[in-house]
């Protein structure tokens, strides 16, 4: 069990910036404060040399500039709420626009763009940091002061889990999300179209051109969105194009844990199986990634070079009473939980 903590610099505003860098037996990772970002997972490979296995980039200035939300912790809603509307207890509200004419991950200042305050601890089995950020009522405009607890904590049996707590003031939409993208060959050299993916999920949710849903889900069997049984990510993305932005369905009614999905690389035999409690994964092949932009040692951000398991709610959710309710009352805790299980075969 290690814990290393740094100054990785200042926001313009004078807010210090830190990095945690925790480690359990073979599996370390990388956090910061700046939107509780997840900088680097390294897991071993099948022959056991350590692969970092998450994309990101080398400084601090790259994370502040980010447009792709790398390893950031999305909130007050992650995915898209339509227009920015919502009518909550008879009341309409309107979210900041970032996406066309949609809300996308919680607006322009979104809890990614939030310096988190942070607080190491280790346990006898695993070592983590707790995250903590204050959401204003009116902020973006959100309904409430919502406050927010982030852990991340590895262990010796090669998790990285996530532990997620908030509570609010007032009735507000709230779904928070990890926009880690992976990479299971360790490299962005090679994009995620040789990995293979199990979803445990028997529907999606369609979406129109602009990603949102239609407030239906459908079965996937006998179509492109079929991923019950592991398949190649390739063959898969030929027949979606640009690829993957969608959310499986995991459960309506009733709150369980489920394993939500396996990814796996045959090129390092590294492996990771997801169990989370939401009720959504949203499977994104990183469509709107760009080679202009440098990530982690100077290499291109190509599209497809990471892919997204966002466990969340469903996209639009506040407008769709269909959908698993994704208000947070007064009284209650979001609480979720989500585990990444690594191995390698
Ligand atoms: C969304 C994409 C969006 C991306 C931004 C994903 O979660 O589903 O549509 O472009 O985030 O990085």
């Amino acid at each position: 069990m290690r814990i290393d903590k740094a100054v990785l610099g200042t926001k313009s505003c004078g807010q210090e910036i830190q990095g945690f860098d925790i480690s359990a037996g073979d599996i370390r990772a990388r956090v910061m404060t700046l939107g509780a970002v997840v900088m680097g997972i390294d897991v071993p490979d099948r022959n056991g040399s350590k692969k970092d296995i998450i994309l990101g980039y080398d400084s601090v200035e790259e994370y502040l500039d980010d447009r792709f939300y790398l390893g950031a912790l999305v909130g007050r809603y992650a995915n898209r709420i339509e227009k920015g509307t919502f009518v909550l207890d008879g009341k309409e509200y309107t979210l900041t626009c970032n996406n066309g004419e949609n809300h996308l991950h919680g607006g322009t200042r979104g809890f990614s763009t939030k310096v988190w305050k942070g607080q190491p601890f280790s346990t006898g089995k695993e070592a983590g940091v707790k995250l903590s950020c204050f959401s204003r009522d009116g902020e973006e405009g959100y309904p409430g002061n919502v406050a927010c607890e982030v852990t991340y904590s590895v262990s010796s049996d090669n998790v990285f889990r996530i532990q997620y707590a908030a509570e609010s003031t007032r009735p507000t939409p709230v779904n928070l999300a990890s926009h880690t993208y992976f990479n299971l060959t360790g490299t962005t050299q090679h994009d995620i179209k040789g990995h293979e993916l199990q979803l445990f999920a028997e529907e999606y949710v369609p979406v129109d051109d602009n990603g949102i849903p239609s407030g239906l889900t459908a079965p996937v069997k006998d179509t492109a969105f079929d991923f019950t049984r592991p398949r190649l990510l390739g063959q898969a993305m030929d027949q979606v194009k640009p690829g993957f932005d969608h959310t499986y369905v995991l459960w309506k009614h009733h709150k369980r844990e489920t394993c939500a999905a396996v990814l796996y690389c045959q090129e390092t035999g590294i492996g990771m199986k997801v169990r989370t409690t939401k009720p959504g994964v949203h499977l994104y092949t990183g469509n709107f990634l760009e080679a202009s932009v440098a990530g982690k040692s100077g290499a291109p951000l190509h599209p497809h070079s990471g892919l997204c398991l966002e466990d969340q709610y469903f996209p639009n959710s506040p407008n769709i009473c269909e959908f698993p309710d994704s208000i947070l009352r007064p009284g209650d805790v979001f609480a979720h939980e989500t585990a990444y299980q690594f191995f390698a075969e």
